[in-house]
């Protein structure tokens, strides 16, 4: 590890002044940055400690909820609000990771951890996020977990986070303190997909602190989900997952929602297949015109060209149970 100086941030105007010093890096629960650091592929020179930073969780005025970015991933999914109003929030959390990691993990810290390619984490391979103009080991290598949709020639990196794929699917929005005063931008506008820049990955700019994530009401807390298909039941990042919402009029598809995890450098909002529900009947043809619709552009590799059907069966599946009200979030 490459040694760092520390501070502890009182307030989140300390913590952005700290924040944009050169080589500086927010640290929350730790669980991905750490890491990082240990294999010395992040090598900040100033550590700014922001878990005293609210991680509270209230309600708004219009039924939403905010939750401070300090709130644990714990103690997100236990909440009985989002439990009740949100609840493909908290199972896309427990899905997610440990226990152990979740009561570490803070909300901030989960927006913004980095991919898990393994080529990113080995300093022997060639990576363009890693190291820019590199080039990516990945695209000829074991590429199994990488991404078939929004990819670049120069990174097929997938994004991490469960609870990212959720927040994509309920309009989510994040509040941002910078230099330049606050802001609030879109959950799907925060990440970027790769281009010919994988190394940037978020809108975010030096000193940026995300403060709070922002839920709007909505009317799915009836009929949504959240499902996950991996290589092993528990601790395992996502092949493919899938955010489903759905809100009827009678046999009729009023509105939809729908995000996939592990399949781009970013949360992917499915917009092609939620214009493809919307009005029509709830029927298993509807369901697999929308999934077609969404993958009508995934490119496959030779690891992982088999994520395309299965993505296009998972969604299927999820949204025929979510009609019939077989599975939903509880
Ligand atoms: Fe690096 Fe992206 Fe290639 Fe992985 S896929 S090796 S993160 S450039």
């Amino acid at each position: 590890m490459t040694p760092f100086l520390y501070e502890r941030a009182s307030d989140s105007q300390k913590a952005v002044a700290l924040g944009g010093r050169t080589g500086a890096s927010f640290l929350g629960g730790g669980t991905n940055l750490v890491d990082l650091m240990r294999e010395t592929i992040a090598r900040p020179t100033l550590l700014v400690d922001v878990t005293s930073l609210s991680g509270e969780i209230e309600d708004l005025d219009d039924g939403g909820l905010k939750i401070g970015a300090g709130a644990t991933n714990t103690a997100v999914a236990a909440d009985r609000r989002v439990r009740d109003r949100y609840p493909m929030l908290s199972q896309a959390i427990l899905a997610g990771a440990s226990a152990q990691i979740r009561n570490m993990a803070t909300v901030g810290g989960n927006v913004l951890q980095r991919t898990r390619c393994a080529y990113f984490y080995d300093d022997a391979a060639a990576c363009n996020k890693r190291q820019p103009g590199d080039g990516c080991d990945a695209i000829g290598g074991f590429n199994r977990y990488h991404a078939i949709l929004g990819a670049s020639s120069h990174c097929i990196a997938t994004h991490p986070s469960d609870m990212c794929v959720a927040l994509a699917a309920l309009d989510a929005s994040v509040e941002i303190q910078g230099q330049n005063g606050a802001r609030t931008v879109s959950l799907t506008d925060l990440h970027r997909l790769p281009g010919d820049t994988p190394e940037i990955e978020t809108v975010l700019v030096p000193g940026d602190l995300i403060t709070a994530v922002i839920l709007p009401a909505n009317g799915f807390a009836v009929r949504s989900n959240y499902r996950k298909v991996r290589d092993r039941a528990s601790y395992a990042f996502a092949l493919i997952s899938v955010a489903s919402a759905l809100e009827l009029d009678g046999s009729i598809i009023r509105d939809a929602r729908l995000a996939l995890g592990g399949v781009a450098h970013k949360p992917w909002r499915a917009h092609a297949a939620e214009a493809a529900l919307e009005g029509r009947p709830a029927t298993d043809a509807t369901f697999r015109d929308a999934a077609e619709a969404e993958l009508a552009e995934a490119k496959g590799l030779h690891d992982n060209a088999f994520k395309i059907d299965l993505a296009k069966r998972v969604i299927v599946d999820a949204f025929v149970k979510l009609a019939t009200n077989k599975e939903t979030a509880k």
